[in-house]
């Protein structure tokens, strides 16, 4: 008899975007039909660039001929040198010294997140922030490591409080040690970034005890502030405590493309073994690599039209980030984020809690957000916009929601 994994069977079952879903289903069967707008759901809807869609017509073409044709891609990282070079290159511009070897790409940071857990053992104390990307919690309870679900939290987790209170930046947990911490910054949800200082206290923290901060930086492209790191690599000490995961999804367009990168320090080891050297093993068993076209196409971002092209994108998306922060707070509301994060969280008004206020604005504006509460305990209290919508429903959104407050 097969035996399932039992860890599956304690997870709440997606409770948060099929909630969502059933209530805008609901709401769209009862009401006299209103078109709805999305800000909810963090996906991109601009185009891809059109120097990253040429390079991919391109390669495509190549696979089409015997003498270009490419099978397996057997290189180091399951990357071709002109792609591994290029995102070296790229963290060298900004100031970082990356080894190209030390950088893998994959097929997505979803996946990267979830599946560095095979590099570590199933009874590593794990550390989140409150809220969080669900998949760092839920990879992490498929593994063993959450313990039991309470009906709010994992009985097994370390939450880590992000509230206005402390800018939505973790402090350092009084007790035991975490032995891995995931950290995502620019923040998906509360579109809060760290600085360097913030991060230097986790990197101190995580090198004194022996810990591995796992570092998403999937937004690192919309920091518009200067002195804002966008790789925990700027901060000196993280070679020997840090993994970073990038992805090209929010920074190019490429959620339905896919392809990622993740960075691990040679130095970088845990009870005297190299975790680059588990990684790489891992990746080569269970991992044929990304399309030779899709490669060709994330490339061709690091290009100069490649750079201005995808720039220009995140400049539109950013510009509704400051119509809906701007709007929101022009209606009385306490709005966070917006400023290196495509992602705005708005305090609920005094006296309701996240899924009333996600509620209001279904029914009386016609605006699909996403309640905090969803995100964790201390997401209760907030929602959360997204600027990926297009300009004309952006700015239509903050006006019907500004209408009904
Ligand atoms: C969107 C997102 C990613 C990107 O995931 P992909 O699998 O590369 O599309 C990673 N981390 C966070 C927090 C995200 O919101």
């Amino acid at each position: 008899m097969a035996h399932i994994n039992q860890n599956f069977l304690k997870l709440p079952g997606g409770y948060l975007f099929p909630e969502i879903g059933r209530r805008v289903r609901a709401f769209e069967a009862q009401d006299p039909p209103r078109p709805l707008i999305r800000l909810g759901i963090g996906d991109v809807t601009q185009p891809l660039a059109p120097a990253v869609v040429e390079a991919m017509v391109e390669a495509a073409r190549e696979m089409g001929h015997k003498e270009t044709f490419r099978g397996y891609c057997e290189e180091t990282g399951c990357a071709y040198d002109f792609l591994r070079f290029a995102i070296r290159d790229s963290y060298k511009a900004a100031g970082v010294d990356i080894a190209d070897d030390e950088i893998f790409v994959s097929d997505g940071a979803k996946s990267d997140c979830g599946n560095i857990g095979d590099i570590f053992s199933g009874n590593n104390l794990v550390a989140v922030c409150d809220p969080v990307y669900p998949v760092y919690v839920d990879t992490n309870a498929m593994a063993g490591r959450a313990g039991e679900f309470d009906g709010e939290k994992w009985t097994g987790l370390v939450y880590l409080p992000c509230t206005a209170e402390n800018g939505f930046f973790p402090a350092l947990p009084a007790g035991k040690a975490p032995d891995l911490i995931y950290i995502c910054s620019p923040n998906n949800p509360t579109g809060a970034a760290a600085t360097y200082d913030q991060l230097k206290t986790w990197v101190d923290y995580a090198n004194a005890n022996s810990s591995v901060i796992l570092y998403d930086s999937a937004y690192e492209a919309y920091i518009t502030q200067p002195g804002i790191p966008h790789s925990i690599f700027e901060v000196e000490g993280a070679r020997t405590c840090a993994i970073e995961f990038r992805s090209f999804s929010k920074t190019a367009g490429f959620t339905g493309t896919r392809c990622a990168y993740t960075v691990i320090p040679k130095e970088l080891e845990r009870e005297g073994v190299s975790l680059h050297a588990l990684w790489n093993r891992r990746q080569g068993t269970k991992f044929n690599g990304v399309p030779y076209v899709v490669q060709r196409g994330a490339a061709a971002v690091f290009t100069p039209e490649g750079q201005a092209q995808v720039k220009a994108t995140i400049d539109y998306y950013m510009e509704n980030a400051a119509i809906i922060k701007v709007g929101l707070t022009a209606a009385g509301l306490q709005v966070y984020g917006g400023i290196n994060a495509p992602y705005i969280w708005c305090a609920v008004p005094q006296g309701m809690d996240s899924w009333g206020f996600f509620d209001k604005l279904l029914h009386q504006a016609c605006v699909v957000t996403t309640p905090g509460a969803g995100f964790g305990p201390s997401g209760e209290g907030y929602i959360r916009l997204t600027a990926f919508g297009s300009r004309e429903d952006t700015t239509r959104a903050v006006e019907r929601i500004k209408a009904i407050l």
